[in-house]
């Protein structure tokens, strides 16, 4: 076992549900020994859509039949202009999964799987993802992503039991997907640094194992975002890897924070919104790669601020009362669905004055050590958007549709509806988030110019 497989073994013996993950090129010959070991049933049903069957569907019937397993008709879904991550398709296809008293195959990226994942979930079986594109790091998360009266929303399901991603299938996906997938593998560096910072202020202990599942080779993985973009086998094989472990580090850890911190806070506020660009939801990784961007900068931001002089008895008095959030996120969020939400996420994390006096205290006492950290952990900003570009992804705001004052003013809403402490709940514990958001945004600041140098 090469180091690379050790990683990934020992990763997959924290999670909780995936037991078996093949990343090679070719690797969709092992599938049928995949289902035997792993996911032994009487019958199999692939799903799949027009694109997805053709590019990996029946190359894996293939290898299934000649392998000796029984097969039901493999279904193949079909809607214009793309299927749909609606909970009503998931629940017919949860009928006809059971019906064929079948275990399921998903052979897609992002949709697909989260189909599969919650139809089987309804149908009281486990599933196998066949992954076509190294697009998002959804593909052994818990929970699925889909719409349900309209609005995004995560359901709870298993993960997949066993990950078969054959990297010449995930070659030829469209190439942005790979430049999404990296956007959304990029913004893990905040989560560390959120995580990191929320464990030093005593709001959330870091918990090593996920941890460093996900840190400890997120440079490597990042490294080559013109292999990424140019299809290079081994720079797919190391976003691929990147995006599954931290799958994996989700399932260790009980919930998502390995993986998700307030970069995913911005993707999260602009899907609930339904950001969408010519009638086409912008995807999620691109919406993380720019809040990636965004929170690398306000925490540079942050690192340029003398902690030395601060009152943390003075600033915890101001502190705002529970009365003065809600009234700022009635202000804030005009869709009641969001303003529910985020009410209930902001109440779960308000203190009284005395708790933010005590972590002010601590930022203030460590800020040496804290910052010492940020500097090691993060890269520039600039150099993120970089990358960002080479492997290219959407960079800044304007890109997905995102207008300057909205990104702006997003920073505080972004805080608002996630309980999660990060990075935005210390600039606002220090009163300086409209601050930080107005420097950042004038002359002189990180987007002045879109994030470029004038
Ligand atoms: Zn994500």
């Amino acid at each position: 076992m090469d180091g690379l497989d050790l990683q990934l073994s020992r990763a997959l013996s924290a999670a909780s549900t995936t037991r078996d993950v093949s990343i090679a090129a070719g690797s969709l010959a092992l599938l049928p020994a995949v289902l035997r070991r792993t996911a032994p049933a009487a019958r199999y049903v692939l799903v799949a859509d027009d694109n997805t069957w053709t590019v990996a569907g029946v190359q894996a019937a293939q290898k299934m039949t000649s392998a000796g397993l029984a097969m039901a008709e493999p279904i193949v879904l079909s809607e214009k202009p793309r299927v749909k991550a609606s909970a009503e398709t998931a629940r017919e296809l949860a009928g006809r999964i059971a019906g064929e008293k079948a275990l399921p195959v998903a052979i897609g990226s992002g949709v697909i799987n989260d189909l599969v994942k919650y139809a089987a979930e309804l149908a009281g079986t486990a599933y196998v993802c066949v992954p076509t594109a190294a697009s998002m790091d959804g593909y052994v998360a818990s929970g699925a992503a889909l719409r349900e009266g309209g609005f995004k929303t995560t359901l709870a399901c298993a993960a997949p039991v066993a990950v078969v991603a054959d990297l010449c299938v995930i070659a030829s996906a469209p190439k942005v997907m790979g430049a999404w997938g990296y956007g959304d593998l990029v913004g893990k560096l905040v989560a560390g640094v959120d995580w990191v910072i929320a464990d030093a202020l005593g709001e959330e202990t870091l918990n090593p194992g996920p941890f460093a599942i996900v840190q400890d080779n997120l440079s490597a993985w990042l490294r080559n975002p013109a292999g990424v973009r140019d299809r290079d086998r081994a720079a797919l094989d190391g976003l691929m890897r990147g995006l599954v472990m931290s799958g994996l580090a989700m399932q260790a850890h009980g919930n998502s924070r390995p993986a998700s911190g307030s970069d995913h806070q911005f993707a999260h506020l602009w899907e609930m919104e339904g950001l969408a660009i010519d009638g086409q939801p912008v995807s999620h990784g691109a919406c993380v790669g720019i809040g990636c961007v965004s929170m690398i900068a306000a925490y540079e931001w942050l690192l340029n601020r003398d902690m030395r002089s601060i009152d943390p008895t003075g600033l915890a008095a101001r502190a705002p009362s529970a009365a003065e959030l809600k009234a700022e996120i009635a202000a804030s969020f005009p869709l009641p669905f969001m303003a529910t939400n985020a009410e209930a996420e902001t109440m779960a994390k308000a203190v009284p004055a005395e708790h933010i006096g005590r972590r002010l205290n601590i930022l203030k006492k460590d800020w040496r050590e804290i910052a010492a950290t940020l500097h090691r952990r993060l890269p520039q900003a600039a150099t993120v958007q970089q990358w960002l570009d080479t492997v290219g992804g959407p960079s800044n705001a304007a890109a997905i549709g995102v207008s300057r004052d909205k990104h702006a003013r997003d920073h505080a809403r972004a805080r608002l509806i996630r309980r999660r402490f990060t990075g935005l709940d210390v600039l606002h514990d220090l009163g300086w988030l409209g601050t930080a958001v107005f420097e950042l945004f004038a002359p002189g600041g990180f987007w002045f110019n879109d994030g470029r140098k004038a």
